[in-house]
């Protein structure tokens, strides 16, 4: 059986030692940054592991390829100590020049074999359980990963630093019950934002309602914050979903008093966009703190606006 040869191969050049903890590349002599590779037994191991998707040897790869310090794979640069303990280029900038595994000086040798292993690797994308079957070479797995449409979505709830991720079910679930947020059903809305000392912008309020229509899920944002040196109230949607099915939908905000009408018309940003690069974009509807007040009755004492909104379904 090919697999089995395979991973003879592979174990008659890496100790057990090696295996067990889950480190990898050689008590044998190339603990040195200039191996040949083409001559190494170690590269034919790997040739015969390519294409050979979650085969078992395929798997002990794969294990070797975690860094013993912090789990995650490791990526060019990959370091080992002069006893052959690997470590990714991460760790080894914190471990203080003295291996995690064996305490000895760390120096600065590249695990050229290992890289290269890695390098004839064809693995999964991480999101393979969120939906994602594809299967990419090492070294560009990482890339895709980045952009994967199954990667999970980060928490939209801005204001504070929350870390939560996952789909978007997950998501609004965790918006209703963790951070309390409104959620209404329908495309039109009517809100009232109001604040009894609009003069300290700094400690302004911001909110976050979630609109369901189209059986997806929107969320506005509304808060004050210093543009520049004049105060300002911005107001915009987030799509919960990727950045395709948010272009299918357009939004209107109005808002007015005292016989003047701002409107603004819109489509909704993915949250894979962060809330601040919107904010930053200002692509949503600004209204100067002059004119809000002047909106909100003019006393400049409280403010008091009315934003109208409507979300539907571009053709
Ligand atoms: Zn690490
Ligand atoms: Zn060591
Ligand atoms: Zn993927
Ligand atoms: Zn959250």
């Amino acid at each position: 059986m090919a697999s089995g040869e395979e991973k003879m191969a592979l174990g008659g050049y890496i100790c057990n030692d090696c295996i067990d903890s889950r480190i990898a590349c050689a008590d044998y002599d190339i603990a040195t940054p200039n191996l040949d590779l083409r001559s190494s037994p170690f590269r034919k191991a790997a040739n015969g592991l390519g294409g050979q998707r979650g085969t078992p040897s395929n798997n002990d790869v794969h294990e070797l390829l975690e860094c013993s310090v912090c789990m995650n794979l490791m990526y060019p640069p990959i370091h080992q100590c002069p006893n052959g303990h690997t470590l990714c280029s991460n760790c080894k900038a914190r471990v203080h020049n003295s291996c995690p595994t064996c305490r000895h000086e760390l120096g600065n040798i590249r695990c050229l074999a290992l890289e290269k292993v890695a390098e004839s690797l064809e693995i999964p994308c991480k999101y393979q359980v969120l939906g994602c079957h594809d299967i990419f070479p090492y070294y560009s797995k990482l890339k895709h990963e980045q952009n994967c449409r199954f990667r999970p979505y980060n928490c939209p709830y801005a204001g504070a630093e929350c870390s939560v991720t996952g789909d978007i079910p997950f998501l609004v679930n965790h918006l209703k019950e963790d951070h309390k947020v409104d959620m209404h059903d329908g495309y039109t809305f009517n809100h009232r934002y109001v604040k009894t000392n609009p003069q300290e912008i700094e400690n302004a309020t911001w909110m976050l309602t979630v609109f369901n229509c189209f059986g997806r899920q929107f969320c506005l944002h509304f808060e004050a914050f210093q543009q520049g040196m004049s105060p300002v109230y911005m107001a915009f949607l987030r799509f919960m979903g990727d950045d395709n099915d948010a272009r299918k939908f357009s939004y209107s905000l109005e808002v007015g008093g005292n016989g003047r009408k701002l409107v603004w018309q819109g489509i909704p940003r993915s949250i894979r966009d962060s809330h601040r690069k919107v904010r930053d974009s200002q692509d949503g509807l600004i209204v100067p703190r002059n004119l809000a007040l002047f909106f909100s009755g003019g006393d400049m004492q409280q403010l008091k606006l009315k934003v109208a909104g409507r979300i539907w379904k571009e053709q």
